[in-house]
This record gives C-alpha cells, structure tokens and sequence, in this order.
C-alpha cells in the first residue's frame, strides 16, 4: 500500500488524484487532506477515505467541522495546517495540487521530510526553482511531474542521456481564445475565459491559459524540472491537445507522448512511477482523430510568453514576480474587476517597477512576493 497526502484535495487535480485512489483503492491509503474553504466535500472525501488528518484554511472553518469529523481524523488549519499535512504524516508521496505559489512552504516541508512530490503546483517552481530542486536533491527527493506537458518529458526522457537531448518543446491548446485578434480580447467575458476548448480546469490555470500565462509557467517548470536552458526549450500551439510534448535528441530522433487530453493520466503515473497501471481514462484512437495540427506561437498576439521566456532567463526574483502579479490580476479578473487584457498589462507594469535580486533566498523570494502582490493589487 502507498500511503498518500493530498494538498488541494477539493479541486480539479485533488478529485481527479481521488478519482485514481478510488480506482486502485487496495494498493492507495490517503493519510492527509488539506481544502481551503469546500468542507461538505472534503467531509465527503474524510467519509470515503479515513485520512488521518485533515487541513482548511482558517481556524473557523476547522472549528465548524471539528465536530463531524470521525475520531481519527485530527483537523488542522492555515499555513500551519498545509505543512502539517505535507510533512507530518505518514505519506510517502504528497500530491502538491493547493493553486499559486502558496504551495511553496508546504512543498518544502515535504521535501525536508524526503517525502517523493507529485507535483501540480506549478507556480512552486517558478517562483522558487533554484531552492526547491536544490533541496530536493539534497534529500534525494523526486519531483514526479503531474503537469500534463511535463509528464510527456519526463516520459520521453526515460532511460536517456542529458547530453543527448537537443531541445524540449511544450505543445500548447492555445487556450480559450485561441483564433481571437487582439482588437477581439477587447471585451472578453469572466464566462468566455472560462470555456476552455479541450481541458476541464480550475478557474485560476483556465484563465492563465487563454493569457498564454500558464504556458509561460510551464517553460521555466521545464527548465527546472529538466535542466534545460531557456533556448533549448520552445512551445508549439497544437489545438488538439493530443501530442502532450515531446524532445529532439541529437541524432535528429523526436519522441513524444501522446493521449487524449484527461488528467488523471499524468496523475496516476505519478503515483505509480515506474509501473503503469490500468487508467480510468478513455483510449485515444489515432484513427478516430484523422488529423493533427501544428502552429508556431505569435509573441505579439500572446505578449505573456515573452515575458514569462525574459524573466526565465533573467532568473533571480524576476519569475516571483511575473507569477505574484498574475495571481492577483488573474483573481481581480475573476472577479470582474478588470478587463481580460488588463492583466497582461498589469504583470508588464509590475516587472517594470522590480529590481530584480539574484540567487534570492527564501525570505527575499517572499518578500518580493509580496510587494509584487501590493503594486499589482494598486495597479
Ligand atoms: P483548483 O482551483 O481547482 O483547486 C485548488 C485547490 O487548492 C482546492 O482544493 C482549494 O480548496 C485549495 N486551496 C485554495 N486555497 C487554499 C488555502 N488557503 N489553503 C489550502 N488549500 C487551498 O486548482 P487546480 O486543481 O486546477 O490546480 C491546482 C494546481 O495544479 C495549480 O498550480 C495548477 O497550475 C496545477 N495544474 C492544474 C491542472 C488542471 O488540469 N487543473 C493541470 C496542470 C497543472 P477549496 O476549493 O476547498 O477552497
Ligand atoms: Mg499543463
């Protein structure tokens, strides 16, 4: 048996990693669960599953459930609470699927603690890649990839030499606004953004998606995940989100991966790695497909990409603060606050105002995270 814990149990990532236990369920055992504020169906997953501890995000919510909870099931809450379920059970493998780069402490936590990643959280990379791939080879710790794209790598990667690989390259669906002009964004809805052509998500990567953000994120996840320098890695817009990604090697060889777009895929290989066991999700049939697509993606119509690609390679805070502005002008969109093309223009105008600092320790990574998330919020 595989002892779990799951950070972010509540949404798209959390439920599909459920979905997977519930198939396997005599070879998984989930030992944590930490939600932010959906408790009727974490209390739900604490009826199915029985972990031994449980995670919301403030203390009135942990107190409105105490009650509810069965004896076994000791209830945590806030920052504390996420490391509590990272780091202090049971679980071999922690399933990083909490949104934005509050994920960061509690991936560390567990790493500290040698517990194997299954890593969703992306913005935990970008934001602190250098400390959070050096701790973990400190601790002999793998970070198994649950991101569709970095599966496929870490897939086609298997068995391979560094030296070989010649360049990665991420596919992208182009998100929900793919064949829209620029003058087309002008008036795009909350609803509109959130109709993504091929993936079902959270609201947060949906909306990073038709920004091109989320494929900006994925780039410097690659870098780090892989040790492969930005020039050496590039995204191919591929609308059928079939070929997940794929890598040249030297000797002029691609090999990729390819399946129909369903998350529990990458997610069940994280959790069995190096086995492959029998998936819930659909086969895909190349026959049935016919077709394929391919296009280069335009910097000018997706300025996102480029500036994720400028502060990859900038390296120091510059990634923190790319990542801290998008996470409040992605949420203030949601809200309704502002217009869709106001968020890229809000990311560019605060990495104008940073000063970006090299080799960032932990607290200067937060510090500038947190003054990203002060003038992006005035913005
Ligand atoms: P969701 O918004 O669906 O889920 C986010 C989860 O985080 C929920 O369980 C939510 O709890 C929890 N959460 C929010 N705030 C807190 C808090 N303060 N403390 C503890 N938990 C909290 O996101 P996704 O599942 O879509 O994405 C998760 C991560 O995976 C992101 O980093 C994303 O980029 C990445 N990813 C997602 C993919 C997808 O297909 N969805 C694909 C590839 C990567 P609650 O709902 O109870 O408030
Ligand atoms: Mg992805």
């Amino acid at each position: 048996m595989k002892k779990i814990s799951v950070l972010g149990s509540t949404g798209s990532i959390g439920t599909q990693t459920l979905d997977v236990v519930r198939k396997h369920r005599e070879q998984f055992q989930i030992e944590g669960l930490a939600a932010g504020s959906n408790k009727d169906l974490l209390l739900q997953q604490v009826q199915e599953f029985s972990p031994r501890k449980v995670s919301v995000a403030t203390k009135e919510l942990a107190d409105s459930i105490r009650h509810d909870l069965p004896a076994g099931t000791e209830v945590y809450h806030g920052h504390e609470g996420l490391i509590e379920i990272a780091a202090a059970t049971d679980a071999e493998l922690v399933v990083t699927a909490v949104v934005g780069s509050l994920g960061l402490s509690s991936t560390l936590a567990a790493i500290n603690e040698g517990k194997t990643i299954g890593l969703a959280n992306k913005e935990t990379l970008v934001t602190a890649g250098h400390l959070v791939t050096a701790q973990a080879a400190a601790k002999g710790v793998k970070l198994l990839p649950i991101d569709s794209e970095h599966s496929a790598i870490f897939q086609c990667l298997n068995g391979e030499r560094h030296e070989d690989i010649e360049r990665i390259t991420l596919t992208a669906s182009g998100g929900s606004f793919r064949d829209y002009t620029r003058d087309q964004l002008v008036n795009v809805t909350v609803e509109d953004a959130l109709k993504h052509p091929n993936w079902s998500m959270g609201a947060k990567i949906t909306i990073d998606s038709a920004t091109m953000v989320n494929k900006g994120l994925e780039v410097i996840e690659a870098h780090w995940l892989y040790g492969i320098p930005y020039d050496n890695i590039s995204v191919l817009l591929h609308p059928e989100s079939i070929i997940h990604s794929f890598v040249e090697f030297r000797d002029s060889s691609i090999i990729a991966q390819l399946g129909n777009p369903d998350m529990r895929v990458p997610i069940q290989y994280a959790l069995t790695y190096p086995e492959r066991w029998s998936s819930p999700a659909p086969r895909l049939s190349l026959a049935e497909a016919g077709k394929l697509h391919f296009r280069e993606m335009d910097l000018e119509r997706f300025p996102c990409l480029r500036l994720a690609y400028e502060c990859g390679k900038m390296g120091g805070t510059a990634p923190t603060v790319f990542n801290a502005a998008n996470e409040i002008a992605v949420a203030r969109f949601l809200r309704g606050e502002i217009s869709f093309l106001r968020i890229e223009e809000i990311i560019e105008e605060v990495l104008h105002r940073h000063h970006n600092v090299q080799e960032p320790a932990l607290e200067t990574i937060e510090e500038n995270d947190r003054i990203a998330r002060e003038i992006a919020s005035r913005l």
